[in-house]
């Protein structure tokens, strides 16, 4: 019977599982070396906080596997051999394989700073990142948390729910603007100082110092400022986690290169998830997407190829969403940082500084081309439905409403919204509706 082998179980490879397990009987072992079983990355923060522990954060009780022939391999591999179809386990066994299926994630990145390795630095990522975390912090007063990135501001407030003071290091002007709109970034920036936290903007590491122990004591800045901490939590990305296909003959650059089908270079070898690169363009989309749902749906589309459908991996328009604190962030489309020659934004925001949507469009065209929203929910299904019909941006500025996803007693914006921006922009004819 064919064998199909899926390093990483996380929600790339675990999906793939599920999915090739309701379209065939072939064999299915997944290998992972984190944790015995799958669980949510995303939640990681919640079981830091008390809201939950690791057990509420698997999706699956861990019968499922056995009930639906899953082998699971608690194992890391330290080696693929593609000429002779094996996987070496670093328990000394190996493993033969149909087809193989790589969704080994990320890991965070570090970029050699002096003092990167010592006790009490460490990035989050996996479910051991949590633990070490849960360990330090015990005795914790003060954090320096480096890069603003989604993870940095979990981790900001992980730290900030057990009483301990943080300071934020932020290399850009504003928080998250290599991926924010000034404007966006800037309400955000505000919001995380409300939060008191320490945030220093334009700010760099420069080194880590230990105390006579080995254990970090202060960083210092690129300004020569010296910040003493405890804690220092490295959040400035993550990349592919691919060492261990160094001289396997599968392709890579910064990730695992793959075709439209999520097929390497090598026959039978697929891969999925945050460690794949996809070696041609899509408009809107990067060749590098470490977010949950693209994962989800690349374990979709692999399992329909590796089981004789050969389906091709179209994710459609971007979107994403994550939470600031309070602050609920969700983007369909493109809003790029900086705005493009040939594009014009409108950017509303509430007095309350909690409250902004930031809407781009093509000005010659008048082409719809995304937006940012900042604590209104918008449905996703409206969103990604214009973006797919071409819709132009007097269409959904009228039909902002439709797309409010607030609960029934919150406060609406979209009349609001729909005069300033008719004002402003009259040539959009939005004003004769509002
Ligand atoms: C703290 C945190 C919060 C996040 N929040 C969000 C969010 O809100 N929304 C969102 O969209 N995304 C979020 N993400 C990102 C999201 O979790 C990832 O995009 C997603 O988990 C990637 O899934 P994956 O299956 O591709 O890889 P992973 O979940 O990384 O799974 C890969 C697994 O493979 C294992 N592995 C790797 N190499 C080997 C090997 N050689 N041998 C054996 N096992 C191996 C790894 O240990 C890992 O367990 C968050 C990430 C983190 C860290």
């Amino acid at each position: 019977m064919k064998h199909i082998v899926i390093i990483g179980n996380g929600i790339s490879g675990i999906t793939a599982a599920r999915h090739i397990r309701k379209l065939s009987s072939y064999r299915i072992t997944v290998i992972s070396s984190e944790t015995k079983h799958f669980y949510s990355r995303t939640a990681l923060m919640y079981i830091y906080m008390g809201h939950m522990n690791y057990e509420n954060t698997k999706p699956y009780e861990d019968y499922f596997w056995k009930k639906n022939k899953i082998d699971l391999v608690f194992d890391h591999v330290n080696k693929v051999e593609t000429a002779s179809k094996s996987l070496q386990l670093q328990s000394g066994n190996t493993i033969e394989y149909d087809s193989l299926i790589i969704a080994s994630g990320s890991k965070s990145n570090k970029f050699g700073w002096p003092g990167q390795h010592l006790q009490g630095v460490q990035g989050l990522y996996s479910y051991n990142d949590l633990l070490q975390m849960e360990t330090i912090t015990r005795k914790t007063k003060r954090a320096v948390i480096v890069g603003g990135g989604l993870i940095g501001i979990e981790m900001a407030e992980m730290l900030l729910s057990r009483n301990i003071s943080v300071t934020f290091l932020v290399r850009e002007p504003e928080f998250w603007s290599n991926v924010l709109p000034l404007q966006d970034a800037n309400l955000i920036s505000r919001h995380v100082r409300s939060h008191h936290v320490d945030l220093k903007l334009r700010s760099e590491l420069q080194e880590i110092q230990a105390d006579e122990n080995g254990w970090v004591k202060s960083v210092t800045t690129h300004t020569g400022e010296i910040i003493p901490c405890q804690f220092v939590g490295l959040t400035v990305g993550v990349s592919p986690n691919i060492e261990f296909l160094k001289n396997s003959g599968i392709e890579t650059k910064s990730g695992v290169l793959v075709d439209e089908y999520l097929q390497t270079n090598v026959e039978d070898v697929y891969a999925l998830g945050d460690c794949v690169q996809r070696s041609y363009e899509l408009p809107g989309r990067k060749t590098i997407e470490q977010v949950w749902y693209t994962g989800r749906m690349m374990g979709e589309v692999v399992a329909q190829t590796v089981c004789g459908e050969k389906t091709k991996y179209q994710p459609g328009p971007w979107f994403n969403s994550a939470k600031f604190f309070n602050i609920e962030y969700q983007t369909y489309g493109n809003v790029w940082p900086d705005l493009k020659a040939e594009e014009d934004e409108y950017y509303w925001e509430h007095p309350s500084g909690q409250k902004a949507m930031h809407i781009v469009w093509n000005k010659h065209s008048l082409l719809f081309l995304g937006i940012n929203a900042f604590g209104i929910r918008l449905r996703h299904e409206c969103f990604d439905r214009w973006l797919r019909e071409k819709r132009d941006v007097t269409h959904v500025v009228r039909h902002l409403r439709e797309a409010n996803f607030d609960p029934e007693f919150f406060t609406r914006h979209e009349n609001e919204i729909q005069e300033s921006i008719a004002l402003k922009f009259p040539s959009l004819k939005i004003s004769s509706l509002v």
